[in-house]
């Protein structure tokens, strides 16, 4: 006897192990495996061109894991869902659930609508390790400060589910479909081609990725994870990012027999992803309002050319434009880099954190709703737990004190490589027989500054004056 047919629709987690949804239908019966580009019900939130040409390549080994039988469609969920089960005889659709605003409003609507059919809908947590709902404050309100969520709202609650590897048996049924290709995900310009030496897409990729982190990383990682020249951090955010990995898979690996500083803090990063998607959860503007209400009247400034030059890593700032570089060849940038244009975006060039979110948005590999909102509110000084905006990071002494070789710096910007350390960070300084030394010209060889370093942090303190006032 045919067993009856269970849809997975995959979503963020493309991935075969630990994958509560997809266990639950290969449990049930026949899998049909289902991927839909929903660029309708998305919108404004549709994944920037990085994020795109990364899920293409996702899709493409969860295909081979499924041995060619992923079944892929663009278009609006509503619609294709519903058909698939009218057309294919589908007793249960199961799903991990996502958090984004958008996809909350559309699931439940999907989920309504199969269920009037007379299908079975079974959800599940796959790509959080609580639930956003669950780290609340005795009052029952969220948390708006990171470590009395994490320590009292995460780490005092029942520990996170533990991994439950593959399902036993996955007996997969193929159907007609649009196809991979047709999805349009790569790039018409391939620009993409730089980027694909720096990443090993995929499940097998992101299980490779932690086990390379488990041996020459987490070992350092507290001071480390500061030091954009080294490989202290995990680079496991677009491999989150998209399920290919889970997050409890992560937690227990890393915790497997280890303790201390490094390992508390690793997991503590993990805990401001948690973090992110309850800010996200609970304050679903987060990608367009400001968290705290008295930045509405902030006077950012509007000024294309500055913020075309700090997107194309011309600011004459060195640390500023190697990470600017760094995301536009790799699509991804060390994290106390990401800290460092940021403010700079934000406070040096006094231009709106939004600005600077959309520029990641579609340049970041890892790029994720919840995290790029909830990072930028807080590095803007407006968001929830806040880096208070008067604290301005000094782009000198950050390259200074993070990069102090310059090692990151002069591989990303090598038209500076050989100025000596000392002006490494502040060329302009530099006397006009080193800068000649040094084969450099500043304006042609590399920019002049853009802004003054120390007239621009009073600029965006008088600005943040205004707000308070
Ligand atoms: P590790 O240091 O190895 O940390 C392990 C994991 O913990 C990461 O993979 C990530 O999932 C999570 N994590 C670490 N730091 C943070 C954090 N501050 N907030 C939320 N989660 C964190 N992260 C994204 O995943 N997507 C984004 O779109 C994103 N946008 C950002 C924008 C700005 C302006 C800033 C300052 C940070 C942003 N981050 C974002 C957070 C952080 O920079 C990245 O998660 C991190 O650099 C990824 O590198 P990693 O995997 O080596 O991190």
């Amino acid at each position: 006897m045919t067993r009856p047919i269970a849809i997975h629709w995959f979503r963020q987690d493309l991935r075969i192990a630990d994958n509560p949804a997809l266990t639950a239908a290969a449990d049930a019966g026949r899998v049909l495996p289902v991927f839909i580009l929903d660029d309708v019900n998305a919108g404004d939130c549709r994944p920037g061109a990085a994020s795109r040409w990364w899920l293409h390549h996702s899709l493409t080994q969860l295909d081979n894991s499924l041995r060619g039988k992923l079944a892929c469609f663009a278009g609006d969920a509503k619609d294709i869902l519903p058909a698939l089960v009218r057309e294919h005889d589908v007793k249960l659709v199961c799903w991990n659930r996502c958090y984004e605003p958008w996809r909350i409003e559309r699931d439940r609507e999907i989920k309504s609508a199969l269920r009037d059919l007379g299908v079975e809908v079974q959800s599940f947590n796959g790509s959080l390790l609580w639930e956003p709902w669950e780290p609340l404050k005795a009052d029952g309100t969220p948390y708006k400060v990171f470590t009395p969520f994490y320590k009292r709202g995460c780490l005092a609650a029942p520990p996170p589910r533990e991994p439950i590897g593959e399902p036993a048996h996955l007996e997969v049924t193929r159907i007609e479909h649009d196809g991979l290709d047709a999805l349009g995900l790569i790039p018409q310009i391939r620009w993409d081609k730089k980027m694909a030496p720096y990443w090993e897409i995929g499940e097998a990729g992101a299980h490779a990725r932690l086990e390379d982190f488990l041996t020459q990383g987490i070992q350092r990682y507290k001071e480390g994870r500061d030091l954009p020249a080294k490989r202290y951090v995990s680079r496991l955010s677009p491999h989150l990012h998209f399920g290919e990995i889970s997050p409890n898979q992560v937690w227990y690996a890393a915790k497997d027999g280890r303790s201390g500083t490094n390992l508390d803090h690793f997991l503590s990063e993990l805990g401001w992803r948690e973090f992110s998607y309850s800010q996200l959860y609970h304050f679903p503007e987060l990608p367009w309002k400001n968290w705290q209400q008295k930045f509405d009247d902030f006077p950012w400034r509007k000024d294309a050319a500055a913020l075309k030059r700090w997107q194309q890593g011309k600011t004459g700032y060195p640390i500023v434009d190697a990470g600017m570089r760094e995301l536009w060849e790799t699509g991804y940038m060390h994290n106390r880099v990401r800290m460092i244009v940021g403010s700079f975006l934000v406070k040096n060039l006094l231009l709106h954190w939004r600005d600077g979110e959309r520029w990641f948005r579609d340049c970041l590999v890892d790029f994720d709703l919840a995290s790029n909102s909830a990072s930028w509110q807080w590095v803007a000084g407006c968001g929830a737990d806040a880096a208070p905006y008067f604290r301005v990071f000094n782009p000198i002494t950050q390259g200074e004190k993070f990069d102090k070789a310059g090692e990151y710096t002069r591989h990303w910007v090598p038209e500076l490589e050989a100025l000596p350390d000392k002006y490494l960070f502040k060329p302009w300084e530099a006397p006009p027989l080193v800068m000649q030394e040094a084969g450099i010209e500043l304006g042609r060889d590399y920019p002049e500054p853009i802004v003054d370093v120390k007239a621009s942090r009073q600029n965006a303190l008088d600005a943040f004056a205004s707000i308070k006032r």
